[in-house]
């Protein structure tokens, strides 16, 4: 397995996107999990911030919903009960309630043992906030991925107005340094730089280059083999 982390707009969906296409596994984009997660929150009519009762009710949601990652030629198609959400999940307010809904062990606790199975029964490049740290800690190999600030809040934004959403840069960056701040700073698997993960800066190369780089390290330490052998999830 390869563990991707990073904060959002680093460009780890891209990087690992192309990744696990070059070396033919599949890609498992976790963040998806949780925005599926906090879509089905929002629909749900749960507001931050969260009591005990609503937390109850979100891991309610986690566990009794079936979220799917079906792989496309596109990167994957996230599925929630056979309901394709994957356009949905995508919006600026999906994401700003995956934020606020992965910072709640119980639903942490629902999802990670569904992404350890993934792991273990198809092996791939793994994407998310925690891999490195939590899920997958005896990954081949533990990439940080990270870039600027600024560097990070444009990425999104572009990636934003190509798909059509209004916003303005300032109101990604304010909505980026939220997320960072949450991401960072909760106490159940914050985003960090795992042990032994290589701190891989985007700020100045493209997504191809970030691959390159990557590829060239697996063969460096011999990691052919990116199927995972898991012990207890
Ligand atoms: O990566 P993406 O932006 O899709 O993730 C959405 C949110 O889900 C993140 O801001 C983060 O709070 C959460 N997440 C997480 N653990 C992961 C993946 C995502 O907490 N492994």
């Amino acid at each position: 397995m390869v563990a991707i982390d990073g904060p959002a707009g680093a460009g780890k969906s891209t990087v690992a996107r192309m990744l696990a296409a070059r070396l033919g596994v599949p890609y498992i984009d976790t963040g998806a999990m949780y925005r599926a997660v906090g879509l089905l929150t929002m629909r749900a009519g749960i507001e931050p911030p969260f009591d005990e009762e609503d937390e109850a009710r979100l891991e309610a949601l986690a566990r009794e919903h079936q979220i799917e990652l079906v792989p496309d030629p596109a990167g994957v198609r996230v599925l929630v009960d056979g309901e394709d959400v994957s356009e949905a999940i995508r919006s600026p307010e999906a994401a700003a309630m995956a934020s606020e809904v992965s910072a709640v062990p119980a639903v942490r606790r629902a999802l990670v043992p569904l992404q350890r199975a993934m792991a273990t029964a198809s092996g791939g490049v793994m994407e998310g906030r925690d891999i490195g740290s939590v899920v997958l800690p005896d990954a081949d190999l533990k990439v940080f991925l990270t870039a600027t600030p600024s560097v990070r809040a444009m990425r999104r934004y572009e990636d934003l107005q190509r798909r059509g959403i209004e916003t303005t840069l300032e109101t990604v960056r304010e909505e980026q340094a939220r997320r960072d701040l949450r991401d960072t700073t909760r106490r159940d698997s914050p985003l960090m730089v795992a042990p032994g993960a290589w701190v891989l800066d985007s700020s100045d190369i493209g997504p191809e280059a970030v691959v390159d780089r990557i590829v060239a390290r697996l063969e460096e330490i011999g990691a052919g083999r990116l199927t995972f052998p898991m012990g207890e999830p």
